[in-house]
């Protein structure tokens, strides 16, 4: 059986095979906190830090994607919740619900399950962290924002290049099966669409700690999970007084990326509202009244100085 390399000095830990004698063990270090002693608990009972890795980010993605899709699921059948649903009357039918989660999990098991086995060795090539203790929270929170910046961007210009002819018709047309979309589709692409949009996801990270040479993987495990929060709600389908943009109006969430899928054309970002804003490519009539709303005052404002 190996060792993890999770912590440095095993020489206080009493021997034992089970996941609770591991947790005894990192139980009694006083300076780790409960997450990063669960962390540490299961990499040294994995025995096996690249397996431990790869299941980890597998169980992450399964769990959260399909955790966060499954309420929406129960609220598509709730009457109750009709009144916010954005699309009036547009609600998914059991055999598409069904059909799309076959397509996800496929791809889940069929793509993704292979490359994810690569990411422990990446990781230690380039430096990314899984020993306890973790980073300061301060560091996490600083790079978690820039992650979601940075991603924002990259799937802006890629989203808005795969609405290009033969991009369109090849790749990304899958995802647009569903122009009334629900929590569950918003995985649902073609491979290479996944793995495009996914460098934005995975790659940003990376080439961060190439620069910085400074990220833990669990501030990337909670990163995806914050990516998956985002990317399943904004195809909710639901628009709430208490949904997140009103409170920060840059925040994209349904009411942005549903119009995309309505209307097909614009709002082409993922996470943020301003590079739709700056460049004019929101979609729909609300996007087209707020343009001719900016253009009048701008030209008025003008007249004013003119005059
Ligand atoms: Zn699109
Ligand atoms: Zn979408």
């Amino acid at each position: 059986m190996g060792v993890s390399s999770v912590y440095h000095d095993y020489s206080s830990f009493h021997n034992g095979t089970s996941f609770s004698d591991a947790f005894d063990n990192f139980n009694k270090l006083s300076d780790l906190n409960v997450i990063e002693k669960l962390w540490g608990s299961y990499y040294y009972y994995m025995a096996n830090d690249l397996f431990a890795t790869g299941l980890l980010f597998f169980l992450t993605h399964e769990i959260f994607y399909f955790g966060r899709s499954i309420p929406w699921m129960i609220i598509d059948r709730l009457p109750f919740f009709r009144k916010w649903k954005i699309q009036q009357g547009k609600l998914p039918s059991e055999k598409e619900q069904w059909e799309c989660l076959k397509s996800v999990l496929t791809s889940h098991f069929l793509v993704e399950a292979f490359p994810i086995w690569f990411f422990h060795p990446l990781c230690q090539k380039i430096g990314i962290s899984f020993h306890v203790p973790f980073p300061k929270i301060k560091d996490m929170l600083i790079q978690w924002a820039v992650f979601f910046v940075l991603e924002d961007a990259w799937h802006y210009w890629l989203h808005r290049g795969l609405h290009y002819g033969v991009f369109y018709k090849y790749i990304h047309k899958q995802h647009h099966r569903y122009a009334a979309p629900f929590g569950l589709t918003a995985e649902y692409a073609h491979p290479i669409e996944v793995a495009l949009l996914g460098m934005g996801t995975v790659g940003i990270p990376i080439v961060w700690c190439l620069f910085t040479r400074n990220l833990h993987l669990f501030t990337v495990s909670v990163w995806i999970v914050l990516r998956l929060f985002q990317a399943v709600d904004a195809h909710s389908g639901y628009e709430f007084p208490w949904s997140l943009h009103h409170f920060v109006p840059f925040w994209a969430g349904a009411d942005h990326h549903d119009e995309h899928h309505h209307y097909f054309i614009g709002s082409y970002a993922s996470s943020f509202r301003w590079w739709d804003h700056v460049l004019g490519t929101e979609a729909g009539p609300k996007g087209k009244t707020e343009r001719e709303a900016a253009k009048q005052s701008n030209s008025e404002k003008l007249q004013k100085k003119l005059l």
